[in-house]
């Protein structure tokens, strides 16, 4: 039997990969199509991610777009219109556990949602909240950037200082991609003597 659709359908896309690979510049062509379709487009980005601009998501050749700050998944939840049509959102691993299921409500709501952000840290392990955003989303996108030692594609983000943060968000020549051949965990280990 038909049932009639009653609500149209939302899903999830995430585009994901290494530092440099294009994921922001992915996230904004997909943005700027929508609105060009004159679809409503909320943008948002983790507070703490002003490296660049406090009001814009940008990307490392600098293309650019405004967005709004959220201090967490929930904030962004609460600030998300009845109206928008597409949720973008950058910088997915510096959110909390909670942003699957934020991205699930909104999916269910009838939104397209699209989550940008590092699958993996600097020491090579899966960066959560985008491994069970991954599980959960209808499509992925898998970007790559190029490895500056060798040519090879980039699946990993290389940190050049020695520290143990997680999250060291970066100056200019904090992080490099590059491949698994020239990918080092441990020249970003904090020497013992140290
Ligand atoms: P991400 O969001 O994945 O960090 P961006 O979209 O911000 O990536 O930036 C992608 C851009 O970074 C490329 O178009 C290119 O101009 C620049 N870039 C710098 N280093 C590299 C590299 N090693 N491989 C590919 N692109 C690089
Ligand atoms: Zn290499």
């Amino acid at each position: 039997m038909d049932v009639p659709r009653t609500q149209k359908a939302g899903w999830i896309e995430v585009i994901t990969g290494s530092m440099f690979s294009g994921k922001s510049e992915e996230l904004i062509r997909r943005l700027r199509r929508a609105q060009i379709a004159r679809q409503k487009v909320q943008i948002f980005k983790p507070t703490f991610d002003n490296r660049f601009s406090d009001h814009h998501i940008v990307s490392h050749s600098d293309m650019r777009m405004a967005s709004e700050n959220v201090a967490n998944s929930r904030a962004l939840l609460a600030q998300v219109k009845d109206d928008a049509e597409v949720v973008g959102i950058d910088e997915g691993q510096f959110f909390d556990a909670d942003l699957p299921e934020v991205c699930n409500e909104l999916a269910n709501k009838g939104k397209r949602v699209i989550v940008a952000g590092l699958d993996q840290d600097y020491l090579g392990k899966p960066f959560e909240p985008m491994p069970h955003l991954l599980a959960i989303a209808e499509y992925i996108t898998k970007t790559l950037a190029i490895c500056v030692v060798c040519g090879n594609p980039a699946n990993h983000t290389q940190r050049l200082v020695a520290s143990q943060d997680r999250v060291l968000v970066g100056a200019q020549g904090t992080y490099e991609a590059r491949c698994r051949g020239c990918f080092d965990p441990a020249l970003a280990s904090v020497p013992d003597s140290a």
